[in-house]
This record gives C-alpha cells, structure tokens and sequence, in this order.
C-alpha cells in the first residue's frame, strides 16, 4: 500500500511523541543504570584481583612445601652421614663425609631461608587479599542500594514503560526501513531525543534556527520529506502559534511584535 508524505510525516510524528514520553520516564532514572553498571563491572574487577592474588598465594605456598621436603631429605642424608662417619676406616673418608653434610647443612640454610621469603610474601598477598575483599563488600553493598533505587523507580514506571513500548512497536510497523533508520540516526545525535519536529514562530522546533520562508510552504504542502538545514531534523509541519496566539500578546514584549512582523512579511 502507497503511503503519502503527510501519513508518513504523521507516522514519525506520533513515534516521536511515543519516543519523548519514553526518554522523559528515562530521565527520571538518571544516571542509575549507568553507575549500576560501572558497580557491576569494578566489582568483577576486583574479583579477577583477588583469583589472581589467590592464584599467587598458591604458588609460594608450593615454594615453601617444595622447601620443606628438601629439608626432610637433607635431614635424612645427614642423619645416614652420620651413621657412615662411625664406620669409616681413614680421616681422608671421614673429611669427605664431613664435607657432604656441611653441603646438606647449608641446603637446609638456603631451603629456610626461601620458606621465610615466601612466608613473607604470602603475608604482603594476603594483606592486599583483605584490603580488595575491604573494597569489594563496600562496592557490594553501594551496588545493593543503588539496584534497589534503580528497582522501584523501574517498577513505578514499567506498567507505562511496556504499554509505550508496544505502541511504540506498532507505530514503527508502519513507518518504512529505510526512513526508521533515519528518524533514529537523528535520534540518537540529537540531545534532545528530538528527530521529527514542527517549525515554531518561524523556527525550527529542534535546534531554533530560522527556517527560510520558501521552505516553510513546501513543509507545509508535504509532498516530500523535508529536514531542517542546520541540525538535520526532520521538520513536519508548521505551527502557526503567532497567528492565532497575536492579538493577546500584541501588549507585551517588542520582541513578539518583531516576529509577527516577520511573520506577516512571509506570508
Ligand atoms: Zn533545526
């Protein structure tokens, strides 16, 4: 079925309308969803830490049992030196087996002295392990409260939320690929969440810049889609607020009268 300009002008239109009542019950949220997010994300952060100082706890931990058998092992040929010592049958050989268990003797030196290394660096892990797990539950806990603000806002607001966003859907089925990808192009770069506006006391409604007389009649006749040339909006109609609201405001500021001045030279 051929849609003309103005249905499809009136289709954007009526999304946009959809669109703003949704970004204004996202206002209301906040930066919530975001610092939800970054919670959520430092949190993991500091849970990778901690696995990785954990990891590295285990690895000293292996150092000093490695160091504790070759303690035993020493002991154990030291203690069988001795039983040799008694047996020898010249000093030459006694002397070789003195030499030997100095040999274990210091082993056992060097063995002690990585075990009090490694202990030393399993207590400055574990001291960051209790600082991060520290920053973790607060973190936790900040997330916990700002999830359960972030919930009631959401809740007071889902009902609404899921009735637009249905509308929202239907008003879309109607509007071609092609121009729903260009309404929410320029959705996503306008501040306002404005892409489809109408051109107010001359101007534009999105970015306020004059639209040109001639464009103001071809916006008006809606043969084609026509956007505003300075923000890119697309412009769907004409509001004559000056027109009708004129005669009442005629008293008050000079500024009005010059813009019905202007208006009446357009016309
Ligand atoms: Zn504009």
């Amino acid at each position: 079925m051929e849609t003309t300009v103005a249905q499809k002008l009136e289709a954007l239109m009526k999304l946009q309308q959809i669109d703003s009542q949704l970004d204004e019950i996202r206002k209301v949220r906040g930066d919530l969803p975001e610092e939800v997010q970054d919670l959520e994300d430092e949190i993991v952060g500091y849970e990778t830490r901690i696995e990785k100082f954990r990891a590295e706890l285990a690895t000293f931990e292996g150092t000093i049992n490695t160091k504790k058998n070759s303690i035993q092992e020493s002991k154990k040929l030291i203690a069988r030196y001795e039983e040799q010592q008694l047996n020898v049958r010249n000093n030459r050989e006694y002397d070789a087996i003195t030499k030997e268990m100095e040999l274990q003797d210091l082993e056992i030196q060097i063995s002690n002295k990585k075990i009090k290394e490694a202990q030393e660096l399993i207590d400055a892990k574990q001291a960051q392990i209790d600082e991060t797990n520290h920053t973790l539950e607060e973190r936790t806990k900040d997330l916990d409260n700002k999830k359960k603000e972030l919930e009631v806002i959401i809740s007071e607001t889902e009902a609404e939320e899921e009735k637009l966003g249905r509308s929202r859907d239907r008003a879309s089925k109607g509007i071609e690929d092609r121009l729903l990808k260009s309404y929410n192009k320029i959705r996503s770069n306008a501040r306002n969440g404005l892409a489809v506006v109408s051109v107010k006391r001359l101007a534009c409604g999105g970015c306020f810049n004059m639209v040109p007389p001639q464009r103001q009649v071809d916006i008006k006749d809606k043969k084609k889609i026509i956007v505003c040339e300075h923000c890119g909006r697309i412009l769907a109609g004409v509001e004559d607020v000056v027109e009708v609201e004129a005669p009442k405001k005629r008293k008050t500021t000079r500024k009005k009268k010059v813009t019905k001045k202007v208006e009446e030279e357009n016309n």
